[in-house]
């Protein structure tokens, strides 16, 4: 089945107001790109609103990389989903491993934060991956098949995946293509069990060290429906780069 792919920027704590600049570039240069790939920049909270007035109407969306499973109430600090999309955002990342080793999140609390996505009709984009020790140990099937069963919602499956093995992000490394592919696969085949005939529609994005010089290596590989980027993401020549791998 042909799935459109999705390459998504993760800015993390990164962007100022004046970071606009850099958006505008994206936008520009995504305006000349063929229309076969979804792109979604993903900025720090404080800028999704301003973004979201941005790229209005452009190949361009805007996204939170975190959000609260309850609409409202009393918990300081924190950003609902629907605050998200009132904001002009129109998904989410939920479950980045920064936020499972900073702020402790459990798959439970992932998914309830991915069915948060779904109340308010934002793409969730749930991540899963295993840490290095994890992957020697020859456990990374085990850690990425419990993940996803602990943090997928139940039902209608209108969300992405994204495979971020820990070791890999921001470190320059990357699994070989072949280990790439054996995860991938496995994935697919963990969602068919879970969601039947429809698993083959969810797009399942490979993320960690991705950039310019070993995007087309990455993103060729079966079941890779496209990325999710951090560090190459903030640059925008590196980032239009990436995505001019899909022509
Ligand atoms: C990420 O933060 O999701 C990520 C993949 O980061 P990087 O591309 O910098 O490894």
């Amino acid at each position: 089945m042909a799935r459109r792919p999705l390459l998504a920027g993760n800015w993390k704590m990164n962007g100022l107001k004046a970071s606009a600049g850099e958006l505008d570039k994206i936008i520009a240069g995504a305006a000349k790109l063929p229309a076969v790939v979804d792109i979604l920049v993903c900025p720090p909270f404080t800028l999704v609103p301003g973004f979201a007035v941005r790229a209005r109407d452009t190949r361009v969306a805007i996204g939170g990389q975190d959000c609260h499973s309850r609409s409202s109430g009393a918990h300081t600090g924190d950003i609902s989903a629907e605050m998200l999309a009132d904001a002009g955002a129109s998904a989410v990342i939920v479950g980045h491993s920064e936020r499972r080793s900073e702020h402790r999140e459990t798959d439970a609390e992932v998914r309830a934060k991915a069915f948060a996505a779904r109340r308010t009709r934002l793409l969730a984009i749930v991540c899963v991956g295993e840490t290095r020790a994890e992957r020697d140990a020859g456990k990374a099937r085990d850690v990425v098949g419990a993940q996803l069963d602990g943090s997928l919602p139940s039902g209608e499956p209108g969300f992405v995946v994204a495979y971020e093995p820990v070791w890999a992000i921001g470190s320059g490394l990357t699994p070989t293509p072949g280990d790439v592919g054996d995860m991938h696969s496995f994935i697919r085949e963990r969602l068919a069990a879970l969601y039947g005939e429809n698993a083959q529609a969810i797009r399942i994005l490979y993320g960690g060290s991705v950039k310019a010089a070993n995007s087309k290596e990455l993103l060729g590989v079966d079941n890779v429906d496209g990325a999710l980027i951090g560090g190459a993401s903030l640059n925008a020549a590196e980032f239009l780069a990436i995505a001019g791998v899909y022509r």
